[in-house]
């Protein structure tokens, strides 16, 4: 069976890496170097049946890069990862978003936006609500707030990841 090769975008600092170690091997890494990309792989178990997955861990959104438009061209399904402590990060998808939907040239594809963090309620500047608002101004993309560190919807937003994927390819 072929993997389903998913990839995780995102300004730096956002949790991209900690959300992946999260799903991946159950456990909170908090030295990750910033400037790592890395592809993990996972078999896991969706309404009784086994999916391969191969996720790409990316770092450096600043450029457009020739590395870049290559992953998303082999990517089937995007998570979109802000941090709720940080304002720019949630901008920052904006831009991405517009690339993915570029390079796959579709305006249909796999996609869920994240806001991570959701621990840290001192630190918060995007409410739950601004989420929402993305989500609906983007033809409302499932939208979750996670926590890598307290593993919260951590495992919730790759399902619904693999989920999307599956749909597509049934309808096609
Ligand atoms: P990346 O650059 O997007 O891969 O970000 P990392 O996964 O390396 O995370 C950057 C830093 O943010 C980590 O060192 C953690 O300290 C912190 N972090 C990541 N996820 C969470 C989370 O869910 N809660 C809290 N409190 N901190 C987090
Ligand atoms: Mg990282």
């Amino acid at each position: 069976m072929r993997d389903y090769k998913l990839v995780v975008l995102g300004a730096g600092g956002v949790g991209k890496s900690c959300l992946t170690v999260q799903f991946v091997q159950g456990v909170y890494l908090d030295t990750y170097d910033p400037t790592i990309e890395d592809s993990y792989r996972k078999t896991i178990e969706i309404d009784n049946k086994l999916f391969d997955l191969e996720i790409l861990d990316t770092a450096g959104v600043a450029q457009f890069t020739a590395m870049r438009e290559l992953y998303i061209k082999s990517g089937m399904g995007f998570l979109l990862v802000y941090s709720v402590t940080d304002k720019n990060s949630l901008n920052e998808l904006l831009e991405l978003r517009e690339q993915v939907l570029k390079i796959k040239d579709s305006n249909k594809v796999p996609m869920v936006l994240v806001g991570n963090k959701a621990d840290l309620k001192y630190d918060r500047v995007i409410s739950v609500e601004d989420g929402i608002e993305v989500s609906s101004r983007w033809g409302r993309v499932p939208f979750y707030e996670t926590s890598a560190l307290l593993r919260s919807n951590v495992d919730e937003v790759f399902v619904d990841l693999v989920r999307q994927i599956i749909r597509d390819e049934l309808e096609n």
